[in-house]
């Protein structure tokens, strides 16, 4: 049946996530949709737009200037304007009032920091760091460094967006988090992801086998839905997460 998460369904959740003692976040591009930050797949996503192979990391070095007039165009024209909505708010809020311990995103545009949330594990890096491909500086990628790509360090080197290219390995510190957090972690709160990006798509399916509750968002089924998760809440982040912590309140009211 294809029907919006239920009454009994968001009030199942949000007395699971009271109960826990140690809930992790795990989101992808779909909670930033609302944002305004198309996904990748999908029939409105970039993937259906642009050639995948620009994110390759081989292309990168060999033609920078290529590159980077398509990665500008995809993600620094709006990336940097798009605001966190109610569904990275919400997560920002259970953080502060002790219900989330960390959030795992695989998401690169910041926005879960942007919405307050302190302890975030980038999967794949963050856009809004450029590096030197040579000695390392970090740049915030400003308009005026934009203007002439590729963008370069002060040592003359290229700049490239700190995050992950297809071909590159995931960052160890976000990993080793994310293992953790797989290993020990009483609920995983999945909030759009499709579940087909490896490795990451691993870390909830690991959660699952040490004894985790799964609680899972998404507008859809996803290749999550029918292997590991414990609640399906169907409907947009925004609106879902909201209703989440409504329940949360009143719940911790009674
Ligand atoms: P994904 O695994 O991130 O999946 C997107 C999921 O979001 C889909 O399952 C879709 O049904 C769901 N969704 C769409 N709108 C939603 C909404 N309003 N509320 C809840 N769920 C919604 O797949 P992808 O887009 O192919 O991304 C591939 C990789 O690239 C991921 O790592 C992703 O995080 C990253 N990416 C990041 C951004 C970003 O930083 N915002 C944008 C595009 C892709
Ligand atoms: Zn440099």
């Amino acid at each position: 049946m294809d029907h919006e998460a239920t009454n009994q369904q968001l009030a199942d959740a949000a007395s699971i996530l009271l109960e826990s003692s140690y809930t992790v976040a795990f989101t992808g591009a779909g909670i930033s949709v609302e944002s305004g930050i198309p996904p990748f797949r999908g029939s409105d996503g970039l993937w259906s737009k642009y050639d995948p192979g620009i994110l390759e990391l081989d292309r990168f070095y060999s033609d920078p200037k290529t590159t980077w007039e398509v990665i500008a165009q995809l993600f620094y024209t709006f990336f940097q304007s798009a605001q966190p909505n109610a569904a990275h708010l919400a997560l920002a809020e259970m953080e502060r009032q002790g219900l989330l311990c960390e959030t795992i995103t695989q998401n690169i545009d910041n926005l879960h920091q942007k919405g307050g949330a302190k302890t975030v594990h980038e999967f794949h890096g963050n856009a809004l760091r450029l590096m030197c491909i040579d000695c390392q500086t970090c740049y915030r990628p400003d308009k005026q460094l934009l203007q002439q790509l590729p963008p370069r360090c002060k040592c003359g080197q290229v700049l490239k967006p700190d995050f992950i290219f297809f071909g590159e390995v995931i960052p160890e510190k976000a990993l080793q988090a994310s293992m953790h957090a797989a290993n020990n972690a009483e609920v995983f709160l999945i909030v759009g992801s499709t579940g087909e990006v490896f490795p990451a798509a691993q870390i909830p399916v690991i959660a699952k086998e040490k004894g985790a509750k799964i609680i899972e968002v998404n507008i859809t089924t996803s290749l999550f839905t029918p292997k590991i998760t414990d609640i399906l809440l169907k409907g947009k982040a925004s609106k879902v997460m909201s209703s989440l912590m409504a329940n949360i309140k009143r719940l911790k009211k009674e």
